[in-house]
């Protein structure tokens, strides 16, 4: 669900909890690139409700600024570490391929070997300083789009992945981990919906379905 972050309230909400708390106020932000946006078409029979950047932004959740790729460069190679990361890679494929399936829903294999021969022709095994946690993530971000019609039927939209678009080239993510949001972010250019994931460390990153149990879990046992 596309959702405008209210710095007044200090809270992210729906374009109908939007309507419903914020009164007359029309400038929220966005909770990918953090411009402001504003309402539009909210008193429009004609035309859908919807928040709109600014002419001239970069935001990934603007169909036209999606530039796949172009944050896969980095300042600096070490080749000891790209020998590690390999080594680690085709120890941990399956799991690396689990943990981007619950990304990507229906992620099938031949998509993902497509991933790894993209990561592969880009070098980036040996950017200097990659841990193992970014490899799930830099891997969903090596496809230009993920297809309904490649996926089953979880699948519902075309989607694709992206880091902060603050981010000139991916290194800046473990470079800079305090200033560059340690987010992904997969995106619906059908309709500029969004879901956030952050990026962590986990094999078992919770999804989305387990969230109320594992909240019951924790407040019964916190
Ligand atoms: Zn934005």
């Amino acid at each position: 669900m596309y959702r405008v972050f209210d710095p007044f309230s200090r809270k992210p909400y729906t374009i109908d909890e939007w309507i419903k708390n914020c009164g007359n106020r029309r400038v929220g932000e966005c909770l990918v690139c953090g411009e402001e946006v504003s309402l539009k078409a909210d008193r429009s029979e004609l035309r859908t409700t919807h928040f709109a950047h600014a002419a001239g932004s970069a935001c990934p959740t603007i169909r036209d600024n999606h530039k796949p790729f172009q944050h896969l460069q980095s300042s600096e190679i070490d080749l000891e570490n790209a020998t590690k990361i390999k080594q680690y890679v085709v120890d941990q494929a399956f799991q690396i391929y689990e943990k981007c399936k619950l990304f990507a829903e229906d992620l099938n294999l031949r998509e993902f070997r497509e991933m790894i021969s993209c990561a592969d022709e880009f070098g980036v095994w040996k950017y200097k300083g990659l841990t193992t946690v970014y490899i799930p993530y830099i891997l969903l971000t090596c496809r230009e789009m993920f297809l309904k019609k490649d996926g089953g039927k979880n699948r519902t939209a075309d989607f694709f992945f992206a880091f902060d678009p603050n981010l000139s080239s991916v290194d800046e993510l473990w470079i800079f981990p305090e200033k560059k949001k340690q987010r992904i972010w997969k995106i619906y250019p059908g309709n500029g919906e969004f879901v956030e994931y952050p990026v962590t460390a986990s094999f078992e990153p919770i999804p989305n379905w387990f969230e109320y149990t594992l909240t019951f879990v924790k407040e019964k046992l916190g």
